[in-house]
């Protein structure tokens, strides 16, 4: 059963659509964070960041950085987050690959993902080696 992202792709289900190309397609959020709420997929229908393969991340980024900057353009917002959730512990709900932008403005509803706390920095250190030992 295709992901209702690729649903979107195929032409089944509509989207109000802002850009595409052939590995990737913009489209508006339906149940956006903030005004001008979009999202941006991969094609491909890989569930998250560690199915997709380097070259569909790189053609991902390409088309959020142009879309990031239409929608600075377009709405003119006062920020913009970029989230990627990945996992149903992160929020995750559509298991197609996509990214969030999110435009900020002062005073609106969205909130921030985290609360800053600081961190013991011999947990740091360990953390950083135990991650850099994983990197391959
Ligand atoms: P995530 O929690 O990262 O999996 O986010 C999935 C996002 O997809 C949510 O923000 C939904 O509002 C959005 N979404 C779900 N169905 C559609 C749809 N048919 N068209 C546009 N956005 C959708």
């Amino acid at each position: 059963m295709p992901s209702i992202f690729s649903r979107i792709v195929s032409g089944e289900i509509p989207a109000w659509k802002i850009y595409e190309d052939q590995e990737t397609l913009a489209f508006m959020d339906i149940n956006p964070a903030a005004r001008g709420h979009a999202l941006v997929i991969s094609k491909a229908e890989q569930p998250d960041l560690f199915a997709l393969a380097p070259e569909t991340l790189v053609a991902v980024a390409h088309t959020v950085q142009r879309v990031a900057i239409a929608i600075r353009t377009a709405l003119e917002p006062d920020g913009l987050n970029i989230i990627q959730n990945n996992g149903a512990a992160a929020g995750q709900v559509i298991f197609h690959y996509h990214v969030h932008l999110i435009p900020r403005w002062e005073g609106d509803r969205a909130v921030r993902l985290w609360s800053p706390q600081p961190a013991d920095h011999d947990e740091l250190r360990a953390l950083a080696e135990q991650i850099s030992a994983a990197i391959q």
